[in-house]
């Protein structure tokens, strides 16, 4: 079976004449697999997506994580639709907001406070702002490879080495915030270690996501984070942790509490971002942290923040349906089991056919890079085979798998997927591979 897309192509056509590179997130482009037009979809549900010419596909892109229910769970829809004949937004406070807080915090007993926003962009830039606010210092050391959202700060590369300055990573980011920030390799703690000798007594914090999802799925090193805290508190920074995608998705809670992590799983960062999961699917952010440093942020201290939608009925109730959907004993165990087999599938294509295929799996997700060695830090992802990725990535498109475009994004099973989903996607793999 390959699959036509003629309606999709003509609307990519139409699409670039009226919207810059015709998306609305360049991660969305088939620029990371070889070019062509991204296919348009029309309707989703649970596991599956059906494009714009009327193919079905198994979706694991998830829409980037927060999809972890599969696509218009009930419940959550339920929870949309009344929201919605109740009014969608009202500028005042909501009862709503006081429930999905407190399940959060239940949730990650670090956050004292929470804070709802819109995005996790808008959750990690704030949680920096606080940070400076905070300390009152100004610099921030990251780790390379480790997505933050498009603010200024987070959209800065490494210099040439861990002890250097940054470089702005995107146009219209101005050296003078470039150089406020260090990124220094990930599961490293020399590097790290280097560059608080150098920048401690000016670092504001550190920021990290505790297991990665933005190079594929990397867990640090058994210790490194217990270090990472202990380096950052050492230099009088703060440690902020961003779980955008990796709150709620492993087990109910967040890397802080996860138990399949014993030697880190009771370390606390001061701050936490949020996002993605926490919405059901809708518009969200969140940051919380301990009450000391919260209550730098308005209307209680001199740090600003604010918004129009922030913490909308909407969201939220799709939040709190999700959470709710989420508590259901077993959920994640059998995400976990599915995964296990794909990724145990897709490695033993891999292999009959002659590729190496380093997975990374981490409970409902993984990676697959294409090499021969293990995947622990963004140097390592980015030595694998984007080539071969692309021509794999459209070979499985072409046979209704969908995929993330790009050689670095996870796959995400969700608590739709069956086993016969899995079974097809094992079997298009095995075509996929036997023809690269
Ligand atoms: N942090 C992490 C770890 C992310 O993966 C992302 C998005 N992929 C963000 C922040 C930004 O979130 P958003 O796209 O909602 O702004």
């Amino acid at each position: 079976m390959t699959i036509q897309r003629p309606r999709s192509e003509a609307l990519y056509a139409e699409a670039l004449e009226h919207i810059v590179g015709g998306v609305n997130s360049p991660s969305r482009s088939f620029k990371g697999v070889g070019g062509g037009a991204p296919v348009f979809m029309k309707r989703a549900e649970g596991a599956y997506f059906w494009d714009v010419d009327d193919n079905r596909y198994i979706d694991y892109l998830a829409a980037y994580g927060p999809i972890i229910t599969g696509h218009a769970h009930p419940h959550i829809t339920e929870a949309i639709v009344r929201a919605a004949q109740n009014g969608v937004l009202y500028g005042t406070p909501t009862e709503l907001e006081v429930q999905l807080a407190r399940m959060l915090k239940d949730a990650i007993p670090s956050m004292d406070k929470v804070r709802f926003v819109n995005s996790g962009t808008e959750a990690v830039m704030t949680t920096i702002r606080v940070a400076r606010a905070y300390t009152k210092r100004s610099k921030i050391i990251k780790f390379a490879g480790c997505y933050h959202g498009h603010s200024d700060l987070v959209l800065v590369a490494a210099g040439s080495g861990p002890s250097t300055l940054g470089i702005p990573d995107s146009a219209g980011v101005p050296i003078s915030i470039a150089q406020e920030v260090i990124t220094v390799p990930f599961n490293d703690i020399p590097a790290l270690k280097q560059a608080l000798e150098r920048f401690g007594h000016e670092t504001a914090a550190v920021m990290v996501e505790p297991i990665v999802g933005n190079f594929g799925m990397v867990m640090p090193h058994e210790g490194y984070l217990e270090q990472l805290c202990a380096l950052t508190r050492e230099a009088g920074a703060l440690v902020i942790y961003d779980e955008v995608i990796s709150a709620f998705r492993f087990h109910y809670g967040s890397s802080q509490t996860f138990a399949a992590f014993p030697d880190q799983a009771a370390i606390e960062p001061d701050l936490t971002a949020l996002g993605k999961i926490i919405g059901g699917g809708l518009p969200i952010g969140a940051y919380g942290g301990r009450r000391s440093i919260m209550e730098q942020v308005a209307p209680l201290g001199p740090a600003y923040q604010a918004g129009t939608m922030a913490g909308n009925p909407a969201s939220i109730s799709a939040g709190i349906a999700c959470l709710e959907v989420l508590k259901s004993p077993g959920i994640y165990e059998r995400m976990d089991r599915l995964a296990g087999q794909l990724a145990g599938g897709l490695k033993a294509a891999a292999d009959k056919n002659g590729f190496a295929l380093t997975i990374n799996q981490i409970r409902g997700s993984f990676s697959a890079h294409f090499c021969n060695h293990p995947v622990t830090n963004y140097d390592e992802a980015q030595n694998t085979d984007g080539e071969l990725f692309g021509r794999f990535f459209k070979l499985m498109l072409d046979q209704g798998i969908n995929l993330a475009p790009s050689k670095y994004e996870a796959w995400f099973l969700t608590i739709a997927h069956t086993d016969e989903d899995i079974h097809a996607t094992i079997e298009a793999a095995e075509h996929a591979f036997s023809k690269l």
